[in-house]
């Protein structure tokens, strides 16, 4: 026993010399030695997975080189005899290399990773509260966009001649949910990422960068050479980032301090039947942001980092990280100066991910509702609030055109198309949540959506965590129309 509290005592103190440069403004500081010696397992106050990242990248030769270190305290009820990782950018083939993995100093040699999960087998069982330090050494070959590779839909991680995205690109540790690690298989609908808030200390070597390389990158930059760069991302389902030698930049400073950023791509041209100059293009995108960023912060809660980035992504539709968001290239081009169109409304969609996963979390594979219903929701409600004239056209174009179908709380694998699967979990499931409104009231539906976002904050929430908070009355009134919707009322 003595001889495994000086194993914890000096892995410890191993890590706080690793995560030596991070700052002490973390709000889950595990550097503070008061009492954890003596007993380090049974005192110490829970702390997030810390990942220490140095990632050398190559935008020309679209690849990256990772070193990555992971600071995990298991905070399950459990004694792990394992731990799983999950790996996003193995689902695609020919595209991540492990080098090496460290459990503490010592070589691991017989894990498995099977597509994206990554499970190591501990040395020694891992009790509740201990911590344990894993270092990864990989490399990225990042896949080509449009190269039948990856899924286009899928080019948060991949790169086109002006763009590489670096999205969900880092190892996760799995979430661990009634004593099982959580992976879900990667399928070609929706989403399919499980991931709990961790800390991230990332710096970004650039290797031979174009001279007009920019990052748009999440969090907060710490120090910048002109080849380094270091950011802290903390209290974050993710670290993600976009780089472009295309690059052009808009700022919203906000009277909070906050700040929204646009990246645009300089080639940025209107291709709809009525051009409009590239600058009302950045405008209305910024302003859709910056209104909707606005007031879902007073609906549903502060946002909890200082800079929302909005990013022209090189692929279709769009995509929610954490702190950032891709709206596709087309909804940019096709802007003619009429708000009705999809510059607007996936603009405002993504930045109602950042309450509607990036805070609120979620099985994005199983329970695809509870942030897709509530973000397409979000559209209602904030064309409600700016442009309330098109709230007919809203229903209209959004919803009703496309006769949806399905139940709301199906699962991403359910369905055989792209178009049946958001008809039932984005489209049935905002008309359900209208339903819901005019039953219960207006404002009482408001105050829910502000307890359900105050309540999950930080944590993966289940549909049962979302109908716990109406009061009997409340379920009582909206039986028939949960029947209706839902597979489970
Ligand atoms: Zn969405």
């Amino acid at each position: 026993m003595r001889l495994l509290t000086l194993f914890f005592a000096v892995s410890l103190l191993m890590g706080f010399a690793t995560w030596a440069f991070s700052a002490d403004t973390s709000p889950h500081n595990d550097q503070t030695p008061t009492g954890i010696l003596d007993d380090p397992c049974e005192t110490d106050t829970p702390s997030l997975p810390r990942h220490t990242v140095v990632a050398d990248i190559n935008y020309t030769d679209k690849t990256v080189s990772v070193e990555q270190r992971i600071l995990y305290q298991n905070t399950t009820n459990s004694i792990l005899s394992d731990i799983v990782l999950n790996i996003e950018s193995n689902r695609w083939a020919n595209t991540f290399f492990l080098k090496e993995l460290r459990i503490d100093d010592d070589v691991v040699a017989s894990y498995t990773l099977t597509e994206k999960r990554l499970t190591i087998p501990l040395f020694t069982p891992l009790n509740k509260n201990c911590r344990i330090s894993l270092l990864l050494k990989f490399d990225l070959h990042v896949p080509q966009i449009g190269g039948g590779l990856i899924t286009d839909s899928k080019g948060y991680l991949g790169y086109t001649e002006r763009q590489m995205n670096l999205a969900h690109w880092l190892a996760t540790v799995a979430v661990y949910h009634m004593g099982q690690w959580i992976t879900q298989p990667a399928f070609y609908i929706g989403e399919q990422e499980v991931v709990a808030p961790a800390d991230w200390l990332v710096t970004l070597n650039l290797i031979n960068p174009p001279p007009t390389l920019t990052i748009a990158a999440a969090g907060v930059e710490t120090n910048t050479t002109p080849t380094s760069k270091r950011y802290e991302h903390l209290n974050s389902r993710e670290f993600s980032l976009s780089l472009s030698h295309q690059f052009n930049v808009a700022y919203e400073f906000l009277p909070s301090g906050k700040q929204i950023e646009l990246y645009t791509f300089t080639d940025l041209v209107s291709q709809g039947n009525r051009p409009v100059l590239p600058e009302e293009i950045v405008i209305h995108a910024l302003r859709s942001a910056t209104q909707s960023f606005n007031m879902f912060n007073d609906l549903f809660g502060t946002y909890p980092y200082e800079r929302l980035l909005v990013v022209q992504g090189d692929f279709p539709d769009g995509m929610e990280l954490s702190g950032m968001v891709f709206v596709g290239d087309r909804w940019f081009t096709r802007y003619t100066g009429d708000p009705r169109g999809y510059l607007m409304l996936i603009t405002v969609h993504e930045v109602a991910h950042q309450w509607w996963y990036a805070q609120v979390g979620n099985n994005a594979a199983l329970n695809p509702w509870l942030d897709e219903a509530l973000a397409t929701y979000s559209e209602y409600i904030f064309i409600e609030e700016y442009y309330p004239d098109l709230r007919e056209w809203w229903w209209e174009f959004r919803v009703n055109q496309y006769a949806p179908e399905g139940f709301v709380d199906s699962t991403v694998y359910d369905f055989p198309n792209v178009r049946a699967y958001i008809n039932a979990v984005y489209l049935r499931g905002v008309r359900m949540l209208h339903e819901i409104r005019v039953k219960i009231g207006k404002e009482a539906f408001f105050t829910l959506l502000a307890n359900y976002a105050k309540a999950e904050k930080g944590e993966i929430a289940y549909p049962q965590d979302f109908w716990a908070l109406m009061s009997p009355d409340q379920l009582e009134q909206t039986r028939d129309i949960r029947k209706n919707y839902l597979r489970i009322p």
